[in-house]
């Protein structure tokens, strides 16, 4: 998480955010009432007050003062297609007047999972989830089930979800002891490794027998933040074979976005087990764990009995209900059909290529960088001799990936926000389909204008 220290209340840039959004400041008034920091998601988190939306539209949202951004949010990754695709929007307006929720089995479910079926290399069995945290959730009870052994390696900083066996290692500090809230026991269990440490992780894997899965973010932490080597994906697709261990790609970002098949068809490694959710569930509350057909077993209640063996326990009111299986049929068709996917693809490698020579031409050592549709500003806390295009973060300190400086990084949001892009608080962002040209150039303005900004501000100083 960000740390979120307040930018400085005699700062022109929050001035100019304040003056700009009455209406938000009145909302989160409001909101203080009601919820803990004002707020219903703990990435959404931003100081003076967060920006409230009253509507989306294609890549551009506006808020309820009536400003237009350009969107970088992307519905937390969940609309590759952006905001209100026809089709999906189609698929789901007919659902609502068919019903949307009739506790048994119905069309839309079958051809939701034969869909994934046939776009994810992983996917022989489907179980549909209400959340990618519920899919995490199961993929490693499953993996328990499968192997008899207690132990779950993780990358510290990759993120799987809040529930508390992916706590440790993520929440509140990397190290792997036990978050607050969550049993010293279920930390224990959880075993952190530093993805620019892959040795430790050759060791670890070979020298325990009581490891029962290895979970990872294929295109590393937070959509590649933090990014993965790809050489070590296919390394411990072996590794894990030779250990009988369960490999799991958790792919919620990262399914339907990288390519129509995920990661896993980009990259050419088949894991045991997939988490799925956002795209795949067309942008609706939904989510699935996919994966190879002997383990996916263990929720079968013929192949447990047979086997003589329990059934491990699976529920979920939400599980494919039908307007997210409308909405999900809707994208995932779209998808499959068309260029969606290498379109954002393309969009974002020429944002990162736009947004360096802009950090070239004003001579500021950060760098924007990313792969596939997603998009990263380091801002160089160690204030290292870097030039931005080259920038190979796969060299850099993980943490130092992480340690952006909250001061300059909500002021970079705020003046961002000021120009018309909203952007994550990382900072950086998802693109979708169907952002082009215009919101290139309003980026790659905003983008500058800000830099500008924050440079008067004392905040930046010329390193090149
Ligand atoms: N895994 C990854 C890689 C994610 O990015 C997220 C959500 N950002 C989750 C799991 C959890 O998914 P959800 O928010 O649907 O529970």
């Amino acid at each position: 998480m960000p740390d979120t220290a307040p930018p400085g209340s005699n700062s022109p840039i929050v001035a100019a955010y304040r003056a700009r959004t009455p209406g938000s400041a009145a909302r989160y008034a409001r909101a203080l009432g009601l919820f803990p920091s004002g707020l219903t998601h703990d990435t959404r988190y931003m100081k003076p007050y967060p920006l409230y939306i009253e509507r989306a539209a294609g890549a551009r949202k506006w808020d309820v003062d009536g400003h237009g951004y350009v969107d970088y949010m992307g519905g937390h990754g969940a609309l590759l297609l952006g905001h209100g695709h026809p089709a999906v929007i189609g698929a789901a307006k007919r659902q609502l007047d068919r019903g949307t929720h009739f506790g048994n089995g119905h069309d839309l479910e079958l051809r939701w999972a034969e869909l994934v079926q046939q776009m994810v290399p992983s996917a022989e069995r489907i179980r549909f989830t209400a959340s990618g945290t519920e899919a995490t959730l199961l993929a490693l009870r499953l993996a328990r089930a499968h192997t008899g052994r207690p132990k779950v390696v993780r990358f510290a900083t990759h993120f799987h979800g809040w529930h508390d066996s992916m706590a440790a290692a993520y929440m509140n500090h990397f190290d792997g002891s036990p978050p607050i809230g969550v049993l010293p026991s279920v930390a224990a269990d959880v075993l952190p490794v530093r993805s620019d440490a892959p040795d430790d992780v050759r060791k670890l894997l070979v020298s325990r027998d009581d490891v029962a899965a290895i979970i990872l973010e294929p295109t590393g932490a937070s959509w590649g933040r933090v990014p993965f080597d790809p050489a070590l994906l296919i390394e411990l697709r072996a590794l894990t074979a030779q250990r009988s261990i369960v490999l799991i790609f958790d792919e919620v970002i990262s399914g339907f976005r990288v390519s129509p098949g995920g990661a896993q068809a980009h990259y050419g490694v088949t894991p045991d087990l997939t988490t799925l959710a956002k795209i795949g569930a067309g942008g609706l509350p939904g989510g699935m764990l996919v994966g190879k057909k002997d383990l996916i077993d263990f929720l079968d209640f013929e192949v447990s009995a047979a086997a003589k063996r329990e059934k491990v326990l699976h529920f979920g009111t939400f599980n494919a209900n039908p307007l997210s299986a409308a909405a999900a049929v809707a994208t995932l068709e779209v998808i499959a059909g068309t260029d969606a996917c290498a379109r954002a693809n393309k969009f974002g490698a020429d944002l990162r290529a736009a947004l360096n020579g802009v950090l070239e031409a004003e001579g500021i050592a950060w760098a924007a960088y990313g792969t596939f549709s997603g998009f990263h500003i380091f801002t160089n806390p160690k204030r290292r001799a870097i030039r931005p295009r080259d920038f190979d973060p796969l060299r850099a300190d993980v943490y130092e990936l992480k340690d952006n400086p909250p001061e300059v990084v909500q002021k970079l949001r705020l003046a961002m926000l000021c120009h018309g892009v909203d952007m994550n608080g990382w900072p950086g962002g998802l693109v979708s389909a169907v952002h082009g040209p215009a919101e290139l150039a309003e980026t790659v303005a905003a983008f500058r204008a800000s830099l500008r900004a924050l440079k008067e501000e004392g905040e930046l100083a010329p390193w090149m």
